[in-house]
């Protein structure tokens, strides 16, 4: 049977199995075991392609993406991202060394978070990252302070809160004035910080950034966030007399979870935000900045699947079913974390009809461990079925826990009819790897 999943990478097989990037999902489980992360190295450079496609049509060679990598944060990531000529973002000491070790260029980097301790500034000049984006004026001084020791001139970006609601979940959302993250232009402490920047004498301004929240769908949110920015650099050039080279316009770009979603047209949507910035730099005055994006979860989240064993089956009539699988919260927190959407499929019957419904849940010793409720599923399902959770590519990796002492799946990328390990199921003796 002919079926179409929610991208196209996912089909079936005439033996009623689920594919992935072409390639037979239960022969991968029999080969790898589960629970069992897979990634399709295609689908990540195609994504990868698309933006870079899209902001050299509008910029030429004006114009970066960068792959915030917590999104999934491995070697081999690096690596492709290091063949694909991307930038990348890093959040802590932890991502600088995982991209170092893959060999990946860190001048090429920008390194984000709210709080970067004094030792991560230190690693992170250590490790020659380009730039470093800048939360708040406390950390400008330990940057200086650092910079001035070792005699060098650190690149910065600004952190820039728009002050905008990106209706997105509260928990996913980053831009408004009262966020955790960055200076807010309504209260002039993004005026303030940019003066303070100026007057460091190891530190050059490069430019601003801002990031207004994650799966979002509108690309209005993203014209009015343009919007702002370009009348904030506007206004800083005639009142500082400072005018901005580098605007990084965050990520946050909408993924597909369930078929109802809508599809994001990433060409066109950026190529809209990048028409409005061109016109807007125009109508304001200021020259054309550089254009950075850096989308996470739009480059990995449909190159990434999940794929369980199904435990025990415990029917509570007129209640709920429930569908143990041999995974949970620890390799997919984000149901448990903000309600988060998945399809889920029964990879081995995936021609059954689907007459009941059932909440999948894992093994952890916790209410909450919960993959997703009224998930439609054969009545047959049974101890033995594999089920695929779909569209696991961004934070399930990289938000794995050891909860409960489950060793975290190992990630099997998928290119070409080909499989390899990039990253080894961890054992037992991982787990007590720390313990003196
Ligand atoms: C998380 C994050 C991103 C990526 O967001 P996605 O929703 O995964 O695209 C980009 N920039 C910053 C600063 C972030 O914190």
């Amino acid at each position: 049977m002919e079926r179409t999943f929610i991208c196209e990478n996912v089909t079936s097989n005439e033996s009623g199995h689920l594919c992935f990037a072409s390639q037979d999902v239960i022969n991968l489980t029999a080969k790898y075991g589960t629970p069992l992360y897979l990634m399709d190295e295609e689908r990540i450079r195609q994504r990868c392609h698309t933006f870079k496609d899209a902001i050299h049509t509008c910029f030429g060679d004006n114009a970066y993406i960068a792959y915030a990598s917590k999104a999934a944060s491995f070697k081999e990531i690096y690596r492709i991202m290091k063949s694909e000529g991307m930038y990348v973002d890093v959040v802590s000491c932890g991502e600088i060394y995982t991209a170092s070790q893959a060999g990946f260029p860190l001048r090429n980097s920008l390194f984000h978070s709210n709080n970067k301790t004094d030792d991560d500034i230190k690693y992170a000049m250590d490790n020659d990252v380009g730039y470093f984006v800048v939360d708040n004026e406390e950390e400008l001084f330990a940057i200086q302070k650092e910079a001035k020791k070792r005699n060098i001139t650190q690149k910065i970006l600004l952190r820039i809160t728009p002050g905008i609601d990106s209706h997105t979940f509260a928990a996913v959302a980053t831009g408004k004035v009262d966020s955790k993250f960055g200076s807010a232009i309504k209260t002039g402490q993004a005026e303030q910080i940019t003066k303070t920047a100026l007057n460091q004498k190891n530190i050059k301004l490069s430019g601003y950034h801002c990031h207004i929240g994650s799966q979002i769908f509108s690309t209005e949110v993203f014209l009015r966030a343009a919007k702002i920015m370009i009348d904030f650099i506007a206004d800083i050039k005639n009142t500082v007399g400072y005018e901005t080279n580098i605007l990084d316009m965050g990520g946050g770009f909408g993924v597909r979870y369930l078929p109802t979603d809508p599809v994001i047209d990433i060409k066109s949507t950026i190529i809209s935000i990048g028409e409005t910035i061109k016109e807007l730099c125009k109508t304001v005055g200021v020259k054309l900045p550089t254009i950075i994006f850096e989308p996470g979860r739009s480059i990995v989240a449909d190159a990434g699947m999940t794929v369980y064993t199904v435990g025990t089956v415990k029917r509570i009539p007129e209640f709920v079913n429930y569908v143990s699988v041999d995974g949970g919260m620890t390799d997919n927190v984000r149901y448990a974390m903000y309600k988060s959407n998945y399809t889920l499929v029964t990879a081995n019957k995936i021609d059954e009809t689907c007459n009941i419904k059932a909440s999948i849940v894992g093994r952890c010793c916790e209410s909450g461990d919960i993959i997703q409720e009224n998930v439609p599923m054969p009545s047959t399902v049974c101890r033995g079925d594999t089920i695929a959770c779909l569209t696991t590519g961004a934070y399930n990796y990289s938000m794995a826990s050891n909860y409960n002492r489950i060793p975290r799946p190992p990630i099997v990328m998928l290119k070409g009819g080909k499989s390899r390990i990039v990253v080894r199921r961890e054992t037992l003796s991982d787990i007590c790897n720390l313990d003196e």
